[in-house]
């Protein structure tokens, strides 16, 4: 006897409740938002309807897009049409 028993406890897991609503580099407002598409991911502003479609990129989370999309307007690579 004396075996050794190793009991691995069980971790909850910690969901962290990322924001999904953030603001918008064009209007200021706090309305962009994030969704999951097929293949991509729609980045939008639901105020002035600046968006954008990003790849999808493993891992990410809708904030890791919404700083791609911040960067993507920066660069002039995202516009406001209309
Ligand atoms: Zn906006």
């Amino acid at each position: 006897m004396g075996g050794r028993r190793k009991r691995k406890k069980v971790m909850k897991r910690v969901v962290h409740k990322a924001p999904k609503v953030f603001r918008c580099p064009n209007c200021d407002a706090i309305s962009v938002t994030v969704s999951d598409e097929d293949e991509e991911v729609l980045v939008s502003c639901s105020n002035c309807n600046l968006s954008s479609r990003l790849e999808k990129v493993r891992n990410y989370e809708p904030v890791h897009y919404y700083n791609l999309f911040v960067d993507k307007y920066h660069s002039g690579e995202v516009q406001n049409k209309g």
